[in-house]
């Protein structure tokens, strides 16, 4: 698609971030954007380095604080589409502050975190969304603490969109990705992308074996709160699908009236940075 750029990845072969990804560039053509309007931030961590690899705006941030920089692009730019990626420690680890905030804000922008539930850039310590008893070199007998669930914490912290997809299944994913860019506020997708160097429990097979998907096999209606926290607080089984939506989300910009582009100096402002520095000291 016109959203690929001319790097070559450097992620190792197998990696479920290559299918997030191409999930990610496919949903943006489709729901109508092109390199031009697309702004993508990025964490740091395998997942972060996605910047680089897609032919759009881009910035490779600091570790968990790519949704800042987001909602700062998006609050001052509302007429473009903001883009945030990372991966599980980056999001729920070090950004787990980040993100209870920007979902309770609801700017208009899509988040997706490639969870392969391992820190696979600096070879293989347990992350947040590891399991307990996950073999780990740093954690020999397993972190012994329950992972996180990002998709509580999301729903506690009152998101009006969440998701869950799995790289490999690349129509769906695409699909739920197209979904939470085109759904009014804060769209949020946690997707399962495996790690197949570090993770050897968490794999490719695992989740083709033990997925549920909540539209195609369960009938799910994300619209039902009541259904959506049942299926986010099962303990047992593991679901892709849109979980929840709230048909009536109103985002940010749009409940504080921020509609122009404000990247512009407005008349009679300081013309550069150091002329506002100049006026306080
Ligand atoms: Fe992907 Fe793991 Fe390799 Fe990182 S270490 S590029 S997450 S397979």
């Amino acid at each position: 698609t016109d959203f690929k750029s001319d790097k070559q990845p450097t992620w190792c072969p197998g990696c479920g971030d290559f299918g997030t990804m191409n999930g990610m560039m496919k949903a943006l053509a489709e729901t109508g954007n092109d390199p031009d309007n697309t702004f993508v931030v990025a964490g740091i961590g395998c997942s972060g380095k996605i910047g680089t690899y897609m032919h759009s705006y881009a910035l490779h941030g600091v570790h968990g604080r790519a949704l800042p920089v987001g909602q700062g692009v998006k609050m001052s730019r509302p007429d473009i589409e903001v883009m945030v990626a990372g991966g599980d420690g980056d999001g729920y680890s070090i950004g787990a502050g980040h993100f209870v905030h920007a979902v309770r804000r609801n700017v208009d922008m899509t988040y997706v975190v490639m969870d392969n539930r391992i820190y696979g850039l600096t070879k293989g310590q347990a992350s947040p969304t590891s399991r307990s008893d996950f073999e780990t070199s740093t954690t020999p007998e397993g972190p012994k603490q329950p992972p996180v669930n990002p998709l509580a914490l999301a729903l506690a912290s009152g998101a009006s969109f969440i998701a869950q997809s799995f790289a490999s299944d690349a129509l769906r994913h695409q699909e739920i990705v197209q979904k939470a860019i085109e759904h009014d506020g804060f769209g949020f997708v946690n997707v399962f992308s495996p790690c197949v160097t570090f993770n050897d429990v968490d794999t490719y097979d695992y989740f083709r074996d033990s997925l549920v998907d909540l539209q195609e096999d369960e009938d799910h209606d994300p619209n039902d709160y009541e259904a959506a926290k049942e299926v986010i607080l099962d303990g047992e089984k593991e679901y892709q699908g849109v979980m929840y939506q709230d048909e009536n989300s109103v985002p940010y910009h749009e409940q504080h009236g921020v509609t122009e582009n404000m990247s512009e100096i407005p008349d009679g402002a300081p013309e550069d940075a150091m002329d506002l520095v100049r006026e306080f000291y």
